[in-house]
């Protein structure tokens, strides 16, 4: 007794590819990142399935907050630092990280009434432009955090990837070339007390030379490619969600006849039409066009008609045999998530992200 619209959870696949980045950067440390509840998947239940992860990643201290009440005891980094400075003081009381990526948050830090220190990391802008300091005034931003008391031993110097999803893109050696003239300019060595992060999934994968103390992987920890190209780590990775529901209507239209909302499709032979239980009150996207393939027991078919908030229409004219309650998969390890994401002008990483409560997880290996 229940609707058949799930998220089946491969804990078994979670494991896998954190094994993969693992063995990829054997002597760098994971950290997966579980910000946005784990890119969909459920942050507590991923953290539980990565028990040997030795810190996790989110953006803010709501979701770390909640995975430290919830019992999970590994460090947590908040990938944006602090929004307002009462934000230091619990952090460290709960061993948060904290990343320092402009002066208001290194102030919080140094002027926080904290006891306990705070470990730091501390952003550099590479060339993204998003967030973190300048390269060349970095100096006196790390003397200033590693004078102060309030401040952990150990600071990890860290920059982020604009392009590294694109193997041909030069833009992720200058960044890293650029994050090393940085340390060399301001007279800083990695080495004992100051650790360094670079690598996302995509860097991870496919930038060997990315690879330093710290790895942040995010995507692939999913089992999902972020590059738009076959590649040999990729294609290791084992998608970890399974979208899945049940055809619960059929019916046979003539030639001409309409299919769904706005009538935007229209039978161009004699068709059998299949209803699924899934819309984009579920996540799926409602830009799905005409011709995004759905699995219906397995065999790819095209959605025809526009997604409702509830259902969505697929036509199953060239199935031999289809009933009532037979399996409808979304996306999973048969369908790519991006490939249903590149029909939809989107990636992959909204997809899975933006899917709501609505549909349950199931856990399971
Ligand atoms: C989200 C995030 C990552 C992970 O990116 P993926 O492409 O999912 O691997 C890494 N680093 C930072 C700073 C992030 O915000």
């Amino acid at each position: 007794m229940s609707r058949p619209t799930v998220a089946i959870i491969n804990r078994q696949a979670l494991r896998d590819n954190l094994a993969l980045a693992d063995s990829l950067a054997p002597a760098s440390k994971s950290m997966p990142m579980v910000k946005a509840n784990a890119y969909g998947h459920g942050a507590l239940e991923v953290c539980k399935a990565l028990q040997n992860a030795p810190a996790f990643g989110v953006a803010c201290i709501e979701e770390a907050v909640e995975l430290r009440s919830a019992g999970i005891e590994q460090p947590i980094l908040l990938l944006e630092g602090t929004f307002s400075a009462d934000e230091v003081q619990v952090a460290a009381e709960n061993n948060l990280w904290l990343m320092v990526e402009n002066e208001a948050q290194k102030q919080a830090v140094l002027t926080s009434s904290s006891t306990q220190a705070v470990k730091v990391w501390l952003g550099i802008d590479t060339g993204m432009h998003r967030l973190g300091f300048q390269p060349n005034d970095i100096s006196q931003h790390y003397q200033a955090l590693r004078a102060s008391s309030k401040v952990a031993k150990t600071i990890v110097l860290a920059t982020h990837f604009a392009c590294a999803d694109d193997l041909e893109n030069p833009a992720t050696t200058e960044q890293t070339n650029s994050f090393h003239r940085c340390l060399s300019l301001n007279n800083i060595s990695a080495g004992e007390n100051t650790e360094i992060s670079l690598a996302n999934s995509a860097a991870i994968l496919g930038w060997p030379e990315t690879h330093r103390n710290w790895q942040r992987p995010g995507y692939m920890i999913y089992g999902n490619s972020p590059f738009s190209v076959a590649h040999e780590n990729a294609d290791q990775l084992t998608p970890v969600m399974t979208f899945q529901s049940a055809v619960i209507s059929l019916r046979q239209v003539n030639v001409g006849e309409p299919v769904g909302y706005t009538a935007n499709w229209k039978a161009p032979r004699p068709s059998t039409i299949a209803t699924v239980t899934v819309g984009y009150g579920d996540g799926y996207p409602r830009q799905a066009p005409n011709g995004t393939p759905v699995l219906i027991n397995g065999v790819r078919c095209p959605l025809v008609g526009r997604v409702s908030m509830d259902m969505i229409t697929v036509d199953v004219t060239d199935l031999n045999q289809v009933a009532i309650g037979d399996k409808a998969t979304l996306w999973g390890p048969d369908l790519p998530v991006n490939e249903v994401a590149e029909h939809c002008d989107t990636i992959g990483y909204e997809l899975l992200t933006r899917m709501p409560s609505r549909v349950p997880r199931n856990y399971v290996n």
